[in-house]
Order: C-alpha cells, then structure tokens, then sequence
C-alpha cells in the first residue's frame, strides 16, 4: 500500500475510534493509483505527496497567561515540594477547602514524571473518588480511546484535574475551591514542565488560562501557561452526552498531537 494510503486508512480509523463515520476506500490498482482526478499539475492522488498532520498551519497565537511562581525562599509547604510524590502526600492530607469533608480519596493525579502531555480536567466524579485515580469510568475510557488516537497510551500522559477532591453530587466546584486547590496544579505543570497541555472542558481552560470566556471561544487557538501551549477542548463527560462534539474534539487533539512532534 503507497503511503498516502497507508497514512489515509490510518487517519480514517482514528476518526473511527472518535465516533466518525465508517468510510470505504477504493482498492489501488496493480500499479498503486486509486484511479482519483488530477491535479492542476496532472498529478493522480496516488502521486501527490501525501499531507502529514504535522505539515497544516496550526491556529492563531490566544491567551498568554503567566502567573508567579512560586518564591524559592519561602516556606510554603506547596512550593517546596520537589516532587510529585511529596506533592501528592501533601494533598493527601490537605484540608484547605470544604471539598476534603465528602472525599473517600483524594485523587492528586498519575502519570510519568517526564511526560510530555499533561491532561487537566476539572475535578474527580464518583468512581475516581472511590478509586484515587483521576479520569476512570466511562469518560476514561473515552480519553484512552482518544490518546490512542493520537498515539500516545494513558501511561505516558500525566492526567490531573483542577481539584484534587470530588465536589459533592458532581457539582462544579466553586470558585473559593478551585483558588484553594490551585497552587497544587500550578506546582504539578512546574515540577512536570510539559510541552503541551490540554485542557479538557470549560473549568480547566478558564482556571488555568484565568478567563471567563466560553470553551467554545477558546478552541482552535494555541493559548500558553508560562509559555507552555495550552489547547482547549471539551471533557470526555461531555462528549458521552453529547457524540457531535467528538469530531471537534479530534481536531483539537490533533493540534496537541503536532505541537508534541
Ligand atoms: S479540593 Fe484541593 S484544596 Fe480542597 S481539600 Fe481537596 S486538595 Fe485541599
């Protein structure tokens, strides 16, 4: 199979696994041409280089949001922390919101010290309560489904939220709870130090780009935190409600995929 076949059936099964519509290719002739019209050059489909994700324009520059570190000399037990580990110990016991008084667990976030994508959502449901671990269930399952997609196994992505304790009834968590439980995401990014963030659904694009405006207006922009790329898109919980914003979704991972390349 010629390359642009190859990278087209794999493109097309990608968009499979996100929900897309099943589509059938036509088989190559002998010589390898799909038999499709020419380009103004004359060029058949077949022999056209093919189009590598990595090689479209990526969007427009948006938010640039660049809040203090925090201050090396200080004995803030937070910024201290020189470890996921002892970050994470330090969650474990943390009472600094009213959200510890309902927790089983609290679910500081997994993934590799050294990885390279880091997925922030808004804040653990039930099972993620009951389990420690952050994005389990069915909106798990979906986000595996859409790393696969883009490569990249859950082992291999830091996936965190906003809070780092179940809001009760799965309720938003308000704002006095996101400002208390920030310092601990802000610490994350900055012991993990990423090349791309994504930020799944409207909390954790507004808290960490701090800005009110819409999801919808924050897609298909490369935003930055502390001159990390952000990239906006919706929350896997969302998508189980609602199927036709997959394919928007995919497009956004797609970004995220070429700015790791
Ligand atoms: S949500 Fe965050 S700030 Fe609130 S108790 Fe849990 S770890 Fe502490």
């Amino acid at each position: 199979m010629s390359d642009g076949r190859a990278l087209a059936r794999e493109y097309l099964e990608q968009q499979r696994l996100l929900g897309g519509d099943p589509v059938v290719m036509p088989e190559a002739a002998p010589d390898g041409r799909t038999g499709g019209p020419p380009d103004r050059e004359g060029a058949t489909p077949s022999a056209r280089p093919p189009v590598r994700p990595s090689d479209a324009s990526l969007p427009p520059p948006g938010i640039s949001c660049d809040p203090p570190s925090g201050d090396l000399f200080t004995a803030d037990p937070v910024s201290q922390a020189g470890s996921l580990q002892a970050l994470a110990s330090l969650i474990a016991t943390c009472t600094q919101c009213r959200l510890c008084e309902g927790r089983t667990h609290t679910v500081p976030g997994e993934g590799p010290d050294d990885a390279r994508l880091v997925v922030v959502g808004e804040g653990p449901g039930r099972v993620e309560d009951e389990t420690g671990r952050p994005f389990v269930g069915r909106a798990g399952e979906l986000l595996d489904k859409i790393l696969a997609a883009i490569e990249l196994p859950r082992q291999r992505v830091f996936i965190c939220n906003v809070v780092k304790c179940r809001p009760p009834e799965n309720r938003q968590p308000q704002y006095d709870e996101i400002a208390s439980c920030l310092p601990y995401l802000h610490r994350q990014l900055d012991l993990l130090k990423p090349k791309v963030i994504l930020a799944m659904g409207g909390t954790a694009a507004q808290t960490l780009l701090d800005t009110k405006q819409s999801l919808a207006s924050l897609r298909n922009q490369v935003h930055r935190f502390r001159g990390t790329p952000v990239i906006v898109t919706y929350h896997p919980a969302a998508l189980l409600r609602n199927p036709n914003w997959k394919r928007p979704t995919w497009d956004d991972v797609r970004i995220a995929r070429r700015l790791l390349d």
